[in-house]
């Protein structure tokens, strides 16, 4: 990490509430118009507050942004769980045109440009910084990918098929079980070893069994770039 990469933490922005989707059982995408130009890196992350909103415990959350500019808003990927915290009710329950503030954009799970492999490990909602890095990988075809992504739901599938359809430097490795995950990425370690950087995304306890395998296969911890979701 370089101090460039958290510098954005000092900038606070305004977004208007476009909508909140309930795209499947507790995966929510909401939709947020930044009020003034914003310019991000795809796969930076931010945290959001909601002005004027009282709520018990904490009133704010460190979100992933899963667009790029050029689509002129800020995206984000959530889920619930089984019960909706109030920050979330809060957010999830948002008028169009209300306010929400973002300190940020920053963060170090971003493209290097002079790589010319990568591999996107994610699981569950850890997914929502590879779409911003897919949809970036359309502007740099010297850089190949391969994602794998786990979980029981594939947040952003279609978005990452439809990517695939218009580039061929992205490939998709879909799992659902632990195993399958683990023999995906352990050959995609393999395969790369250390002429590929690893960005790993997800739960603290996935980020650290995926960096554990990637070590055993081989893999630098400089070459591993982790997106720790603190919260799940
Ligand atoms: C760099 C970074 C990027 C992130 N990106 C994303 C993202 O793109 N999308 C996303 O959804 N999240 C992201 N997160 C995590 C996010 O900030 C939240 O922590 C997460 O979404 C959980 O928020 P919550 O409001 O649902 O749960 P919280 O209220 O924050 O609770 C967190 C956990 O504690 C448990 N908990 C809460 N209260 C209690 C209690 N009283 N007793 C027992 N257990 C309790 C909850 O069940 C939950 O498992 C990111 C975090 C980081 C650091």
């Amino acid at each position: 990490m370089k101090i460039s990469d958290i510098t954005g933490i000092f900038s606070r922005r305004q977004l208007e509430f476009i909508s909140a989707i309930n795209v499947n059982e507790d995966y929510w995408v909401i939709s947020l118009k930044p009020k003034k130009d914003l310019h991000w890196n795809a796969g930076e992350h931010g945290i959001f507050t909601m002005p004027g909103k009282r709520m018990k415990g904490r009133g704010w959350r460190v979100f992933s942004i899963a667009s790029i500019p050029e689509e002129e808003t800020v995206m984000i990927g959530t889920r619930t769980g089984e019960k909706t915290s109030e920050f979330k009710k809060i957010l999830l329950g948002m008028k169009p045109g209300e306010t929400v503030n973002l300190r940020g954009p920053f963060g170090w799970y971003k493209l290097h440009k002079d790589v010319k492999q990568i591999v996107l490990a994610a699981t569950g909602v850890g997914i929502t910084p590879n779409r911003a890095i897919a949809m970036e990988l359309k502007k740099h075809p010297q850089i190949n990918a391969e994602l794998v992504h786990s979980g029981k739901y594939h947040l952003f599938k279609e978005d990452f098929v439809k990517i695939t359809e218009e580039i061929s430097n992205l490939k998709l490795h879909y799992t659902v079980d632990r195993e399958a995950t683990a023999n995906t990425l352990n050959r995609l370690a393999v395969k790369y070893g250390n002429n590929a950087y690893y960005y790993v995304s997800g739960s603290i306890k996935s980020i650290l069994s995926m960096k554990k395998l990637l070590k055993r296969a081989g893999v630098k911890g400089t070459k591993i770039i982790n997106d720790p979701f603190l919260g799940y």
